[in-house]
């Protein structure tokens, strides 16, 4: 479905992609995940078609990116962080205007708005104007517009930054549905239980370069022994932070939650002290946890995020 050969994309002197090889079968979601600046959102939109990047090759659906961009773009549809729809307008004239710009019409437009309002759940807000939904309805829509071509491969930038957790997991489930529909996807996120809910494969992308790729159940059979979870009674997050930034491979996941990417008694011992020190009290420690997250922590951890 994306065959990816030796990808370069750099602004200036800045190399922001690094000769990338990434592949992706169709009916898979695969997971992008990196620190923020890692370039997920470069290598989508160079995927995209809306940059255009130095070296390597890219087929997409078999077809080469550059040459086939218009043919490619009628298969497949990215779904941008931003909203990109009309306040005044009601649902389900956002969803004729876009689908009109498309030139969309006829059976095709029926079928296509009636997938796009049923996947999203918003069938009974239809005749409601866009500026009355809240903001994981206008998510919804932002992704009901994105269907209207009823593309085979989907792409996603961070969809459920900033909303609640109701309208994350409706999201969560939607995206689901499309691999049970035979849809592609590309769904990029730095948080990383969210990855590991939805996605069958997950590339770690870090300072530009895939640092691991392949199916999350092989990656974290791998990882086991690894690191510890401790669980923590009363502390804020800027605390933890604080503390995590004193000990090499420790990382405040929350307000109750430190990670580490070792696991031995010695470095425990040290860190345990630093609470002890701090009247943070430790509800749990749970060794040898084996998450996506601890995964990743070790994987890019030292000065590599620029978070
Ligand atoms: P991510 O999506 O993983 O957070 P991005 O792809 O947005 O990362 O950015 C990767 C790197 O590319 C960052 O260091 C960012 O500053 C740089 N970058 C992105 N767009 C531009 C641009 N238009 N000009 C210069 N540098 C850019």
């Amino acid at each position: 479905m994306i065959r990816i050969r030796n990808l370069v994309k750099q602004y200036g002197a800045h190399i922001v992609l690094n000769h990338i090889d990434l592949s992706l079968d169709k009916g898979v979601i695969l997971g992008l995940l990196g620190p923020n600046g890692a370039g997920k959102t470069t290598l989508v939109s160079i995927l995209n078609g809306l940059i255009d990047f130095q070296e390597g090759e890219i087929e997409i659906f078999g077809l080469p990116l550059n040459g086939e961009l218009e043919a490619i773009r009628k298969r497949s549809s990215f779904i941008p962080q931003s909203l990109a729809l009309y306040d005044n307008l009601t649902i389900m004239e956002n969803l004729q205007f876009f689908a009109g710009i498309q030139k969309i019409s006829g059976a095709a437009l029926r079928h296509n708005i009636d997938y796009a309002l049923t996947v999203n759940r918003l069938h009974s807000l239809r005749e409601q104007k866009a500026a009355t939904l809240s903001g994981g309805q206008k998510r919804r829509l932002n992704i009901a517009i994105g269907l209207l071509n009823n593309p085979e491969l989907l792409y996603f930038d961070e969809p459920t930054a900033g909303i609640d957790p109701e309208s994350r997991n409706a999201i969560l489930k939607t995206v689901r549905s499309f691999r049970d529909d035979g849809k592609t996807v590309v769904y990029t996120s730095h948080y990383m239980p969210e990855i590991e809910k939805i996605c069958d494969e997950v590339a770690i992308i870090d300072h530009g370069r895939i640092i691991r790729q392949g199916s999350l159940e092989t990656m974290l059979q791998g990882e086991e022994g690894h690191s510890a979870v401790i669980e923590l009674f009363q502390a804020s997050k800027a605390q933890l932070d604080e503390l995590a930034s004193k000990h090499e491979g420790v990382a405040a996941i929350d307000a109750g939650t430190l990670m580490t990417t070792w696991c031995n008694a010695r470095q425990m011992g040290t860190l345990l002290a630093a609470l002890e020190g701090e009247d943070i009290a430790v509800k749990q420690i749970r060794y040898g946890t084996t998450t996506l997250e601890s995964l990743f922590l070790r994987l890019t951890s030292g000065e590599n995020s620029d978070a």
